[in-house]
């Protein structure tokens, strides 16, 4: 035999050096069937409501409506960070770009539409837990504020899909899902580090010069300094999103310079997870043990270490060491600025004090130590008064037993914060608004998908609607039994606050 071993479902791999995309046919899956359909969203990039059957084949990556050409990517990227040279969407097919009313762009992706030439050895496809898993979580997080790519629709494929089950070593199979999903832009770190790794310099200034006329229409400089505020402006939008991950206690789990767009947007949702206790340890990615490269802590950093990696990718364009140095240091800069702002907003301050930094470091120590809920942290702290009983009023917000001296610490900290409040300049009723739309009162919990994927394979749509329901009004209080810690019975690793890269 020409090609010993199992070569089903995968087209040739090979490398793509002078493209930047290759064309690409979609799955053709046999019996799809759609299970959700963002139809606010469809309407809001320019497509219209969902009409015939033709539309639903599209979504369900069954067939094209007649005409369109579909294609992938090749882009390179640090995973891990070790330089891993060519990856390309190996699971993403391109739609294309539709214009909305505003003329504003959209791309839409397949994610488990099947192979593509940048697939390597994997297939092409997405499971149902990970495929409902991005699709909620993107969701929550455009509805929460903060930059993301979008989720359109949610199908079962009608495949099978072999992945490694997490705790029993054991190929299993699972449920094959396709979504369809929607950015600007869906161009990363990893776009231009191909380019510029394999030396072909026009076709990385093309591909800027692109990004810039499209996505940064306010750049309007020429030669280097042009390509050099094309990175302070990625850098700029990356401090941003981090911000905002931080302000939720979101952990991405995989920072792979891959992974990160360059429009700042929350992209390729894996082993993520909120926060349940505040631990700037967690890290959500089995394969991130034991180094903990993107635990929760790590994200300020290694959003650095990977722009430094885009920096090396523009400097045949820029050819200017020291100013990539300084936007890289002021990244760092920008970053504390802009975080202790955030956190000032948390706590309801006016705007920052003398001091109020070692505040923040206090609470964060007490989270910390205490094992405390972010999220249900801030919500009594909204609720909390010098007339209450403290102990009793955060009773429900410790996954351990505190002992009476941590409680000694938690009153001090609890005194000194109504201190600082009591020197606000803004009323006590402006500062409580501030907190209220900073802090949300629903996160989509990674027990909670746990459930609802579990429920999902059982055929039932319950939780899924009420997640759906919640996740659009996240600083409100909907259902109020999404407003408790993870119980118990998830504590540790169950499979549901840790994943693998994979999933
Ligand atoms: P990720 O860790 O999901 O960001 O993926 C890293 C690289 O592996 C990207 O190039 C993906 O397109 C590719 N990849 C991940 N899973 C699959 C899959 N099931 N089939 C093909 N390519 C994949
Ligand atoms: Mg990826
Ligand atoms: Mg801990």
């Amino acid at each position: 035999t020409l090609f010993p071993g199992d070569l089903s479902g995968n087209p040739m791999q090979r490398q793509t050096p002078k493209a930047v995309f290759s064309t690409v046919e979609i799955a053709g899956f046999e019996n799809p069937e759609l299970i959700i359909f963002n139809e606010k969203l469809a309407i809001e990039i320019g497509l219209e409501k969902m009409g015939n059957q033709t539309d639903e084949d599209f979504l369900n990556a069954k067939s094209l409506p007649s005409g369109m050409k579909t294609y992938a990517t090749a882009y390179a990227g640090h995973q891990f960070g070790n330089w891993a040279g060519q990856l390309g969407d190996g699971r993403a097919i391109f739609a294309g770009e539709i214009k909305n009313a505003q003329g504003e762009n959209t791309e839409i992706q397949w994610k488990g539409a099947g192979a593509t030439p940048y697939s390597r050895h994997a297939d092409g496809r997405a499971v149902l837990r990970s495929s409902v898993r991005e699709y909620l979580m993107s969701e929550a997080m455009y509805h929460l504020g903060i930059p993301t790519t979008r989720a359109l629709s949610l199908s079962v494929s009608g495949e099978q899909v072999v992945r490694d089950m997490l705790y029993d070593g054991n190929a299993a199979y699972e449920k094959g899902a396709v979504m369809t999903r929607t950015a600007p832009s869906f161009l990363r770190l990893g776009h231009f580090e191909l380019l510029s790794a394999q030396g072909e310099n026009q076709t990385l200034q093309q591909l800027a010069d692109f990004a810039i006329e499209n996505y940064f229409p306010e750049i309007h400089s020429t030669g280097p300094e042009k390509y050099a505020e094309f990175f302070k402006a990625v850098a700029d939008r990356t401090a941003d999103m981090i911000v905002k991950w931080y302000r939720v206690g979101f952990v991405h789990g995989v920072m792979n310079t891959d992974n990160m767009s360059i429009l700042g947007l929350t992209i390729d949702y894996g082993p993520f997870s909120f926060l349940d206790e505040y631990d700037l340890n967690f890290t959500p990615n089995t394969t991130d043990l034991p180094g903990r490269r993107y635990a929760f802590g790590n994200q300020a950093k290694i959003a650095q270490w990977n722009l430094w990696q885009l920096a090396n990718a523009l400097f045949p364009l820029i050819k200017d060491e020291k100013k990539l140095e300084k936007t890289l240091n002021d990244f760092n800069t920008d970053f504390w600025i802009r975080h202790d702002e955030m956190m000032a907003r948390k706590f309801g301050l006016d705007k920052l004090q003398q001091g109020d930094d070692e505040l923040f470091t206090k609470a964060q120590q007490l989270m910390q130590d205490l094992e405390i809920d972010y999220t249900l942290f801030f919500k009594q702290l909204e609720a909390y008064s010098e007339n209450v009983d403290f102990k009793i009023h955060f009773k429900e917000v410790f996954y351990s037993k505190t002992t009476e001296e941590q409680f000694e610490k938690f009153g001090e900290f609890l005194s000194l914060y109504l201190s600082r409040l009591a020197k606000n300049s803004i009323s006590k009723t402006e500062s409580l608004m501030i907190m209220k739309e900073t802090n949300p009162k629903f996160i989509l919990r990674n027990y909670l998908l746990f459930e609802c994927i579990n429920e999902l394979n059982e055929g039932k749509k319950e939780l899924l609607n009420k997640l759906l329901t919640a996740l659009e009004n996240p600083y409100q209080e909907i259902y109020p039994e999404f407003s408790v810690k993870r119980p118990p019975q998830y504590d540790g690793q169950t499979g549901c606050s840790t994943l693998s890269c994979s999933s």
